[in-house]
């Protein structure tokens, strides 16, 4: 089968790290800003970043409602930090305004582990990564407060959930695209190769 072509939302946040990663687990990977870009991805990433900023980013680029419909109708997401308090159902501690495009059934909280620590790496057991923990880096990073039934729960650090997958969204509270590990995005590509067939 053909390479899959995932794209990385490219409003704000470390949308370089997440190409060349990709690019490393065997996806084309291409910047999406606008629509038209998004139309023509089999998946998308939505990076790590300042997810208020995204927000309204994603309004003024006229690109909410757009991503909105592609994760209903079952694009593969994976987000990482900002991008998961995107993917949130709910978030807490959010900006007033601040807008989600939801996917999976949970609630976040924004800038949670960074209350306690404003960043610092930990070794991660992810199910569905195989060969040892991942070096999760965190930045200002949230957690899931909790999940609904349809939610899998990946990964857990120091008690808080920090990985979880619905369906065809998957979200991580911390950055493998800063580490050289691509296993995590290697996992997404495969999800995306399966909703493919
Ligand atoms: N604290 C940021 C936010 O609220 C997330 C930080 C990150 O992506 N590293 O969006």
């Amino acid at each position: 089968m053909s390479t899959p072509t995932i794209g990385v939302l490219a409003l704000q946040g470390d949308v370089r790290e997440h190409l060349v990663a990709l690019a490393a687990a065997d996806a084309v990977a291409r910047p999406v800003r606008r629509p038209e870009e998004l139309a023509e991805v089999d998946g998308l990433v939505i990076p790590g970043g300042e997810s208020t900023t995204m927000s309204k980013l994603a309004v003024v680029f006229g690109m909410l409602e757009p991503l909105r419909e592609r994760v209903r109708s079952g694009m593969p997401v994976y987000g990482t930090c900002a991008g998961m308090i995107m993917l949130a159902d709910k978030i807490l501690d959010g900006r007033e305004d601040q807008e989600t495009l939801g996917g999976i059934d949970m609630i976040v909280r924004r800038n949670a582990f960074g209350r306690q620590n404003e960043s610092f790496e930990a070794a991660v057991e992810m199910a569905g990564v195989a060969g040892g923990p991942v070096e999760g880096v965190f930045i200002r990073a949230p957690w899931v407060e909790s999940v609904g039934a349809r939610a899998e729960v990946l990964a857990v650090h120091d008690g808080h959930t920090v990985a979880v997958r619905q369906d065809h969204v998957l979200a991580t509270s911390f950055h493998p695209e800063l580490t050289g590990d691509h296993r995590v995005h290697a996992l997404f590509v495969e999800m995306v190769r399966a909703a493919r067939t």
